[in-house]
């Protein structure tokens, strides 16, 4: 660790600055160069200067020390984020938490009104936990969307201590250990001055209180489970894998921190009919020898019910016949609609009865086909009048 530097210089204050200028400028200089707040790559080599200097110069011992031998020694630690880094001398309340927890924070709601907002003290608040629920739905559904209901059983802030972990009407006490504080300090001398180092009371685990007489419902945790009826719309026009985001419906937050999410996975059941492509869907349909010869008409389902369609004469195996506007509905623009696509395919009896035998095997004359025996009579037709 350097010693040689001009912690003077560095917090920008004169040799005869008050302690109060000093921690003014402390102040200043930490929102400046704070590293969450300054993604400058060398605002964090500034920051540790900004801590060591502020670390020396704010005790009177080390700053007399400084003052005539220009050097406090070496501490181990001294400029080091976390150690040299003394939450109890400045009252800027989170900056006592691990970098952990204000990186998270820094996803959270307000970066600056959890650095420089709260003045007390207080355990890390976090979010809950997200729950994934994996739903299965119709095509029909996922077409023209829809409410959708499921239950999930979920943890849930304790409606007794409403989340407080105490029975109500009983207080937590001050924890004896870190009277209050969250933290234990130990004073450690060298030859170079005392150093102090900072740890979370073991005893309160940092909250500074100790809860003697904990909740009933939830034995103390704040939180109790519960079955819980979750009711949705379905966009229309989803597709498989689509996520609804049901924002604070997770597991309740602790220590103040917001609710977790819900997020819903949706999965299409495979159709009896359809396949879908997209905004298109598909379906086989047999039409019968005569029909596809005549013509004629055929009634068919669709998304939206049963509907005839017109079957022209001399309608071939694997023809599609496109319904426009009858498909799945755009997700961004549900008035936009994909079709539905119809592929034929020919059917031909296989039980033929003698009059039917005998009126094809007339046709066949007719056609000038030469009928072979042991063989399907409609197909036989059916691919002469192919040709
Ligand atoms: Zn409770
Ligand atoms: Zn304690």
């Amino acid at each position: 660790m350097p010693t040689k530097k001009d912690y003077y210089e560095i917090l920008g204050v004169p040799r005869n600055a008050t302690q109060d200028e000093i921690k003014q400028a402390y102040r200043r200089l930490v929102r400046q160069y704070h590293p969450d707040l300054n993604k400058d790559p060398s605002a964090q080599e500034k920051f540790k200067e900004i801590n060591e200097a502020y670390q020396v110069l704010s005790d009177p011992q080390k700053r007399a020390q400084y003052d005539q031998f220009g050097s406090v020694g070496d501490f181990a630690g001294y400029g080091d984020f976390q150690q040299g880094w003394n939450p109890g001398d400045f009252d800027f309340g989170n900056f006592g938490r691990t970098f952990e927890d204000i990186f998270e924070n820094f996803f959270g709601d307000s970066i600056f009104g959890d650095l420089f907002g709260r003045r007390e003290r207080q355990r890390t608040s976090r979010k809950g936990a997200d729950l994934r629920y994996d739903i299965n739905i119709t095509l029909e559904e996922a077409a023209f969307g829809g409410k959708k209901e499921f239950f999930v059983t979920r943890l849930e802030t304790c409606p007794t201590c409403k989340g407080s972990r105490a029975e109500p009407g009983s207080q937590p006490i001050t924890c004896d250990m870190c009277n209050g504080t969250g933290q234990v300090r130990t004073t450690r001398r060298t030859p170079f001055g005392q150093f102090v180092q900072i740890t979370t009371c073991p005893k309160c685990h940092g909250e500074g209180k100790i809860i003697t007489n904990p909740c009933h419902e939830c034995h103390g945790t704040g939180k109790v489970r519960k079955k819980r009826k979750i009711e949705f719309k379905i966009p229309a026009g989803v597709d498989e894998g689509y996520v609804i985001r049901l924002a604070g419906e997770g597991e309740p937050g602790d220590n103040g921190g917001p609710n977790g999410d819900l997020y819903i996975y949706i999965h299409i059941e495979p159709h009896k009919i359809f396949k879908r492509d997209g905004e298109d869907i598909w379906m086989d349909l047999p039409v019968d020898f005569i029909t596809a010869i005549l013509g004629g008409e055929i009634e068919i389902p669709t998304l939206e019910g049963k509907e005839k369609i017109k079957i022209k004469p001399g309608t071939q195996s694997n023809e599609i016949i496109t319904l426009k506007g009858k498909g799945i509905p755009n997700l961004n623009n549900p008035g936009k609609r994909g079709d539905q696509k119809i592929r034929v395919y020919i059917t031909v009896p296989t039980n033929l009865s003698q009059e039917e035998k005998e009126l094809l095997l007339e046709l066949a004359k007719i056609r000038g086909i030469k009928i072979e025996e042991n063989k399907n009579i409609f197909e036989q037709i059916r691919d002469a009048f192919k040709k």
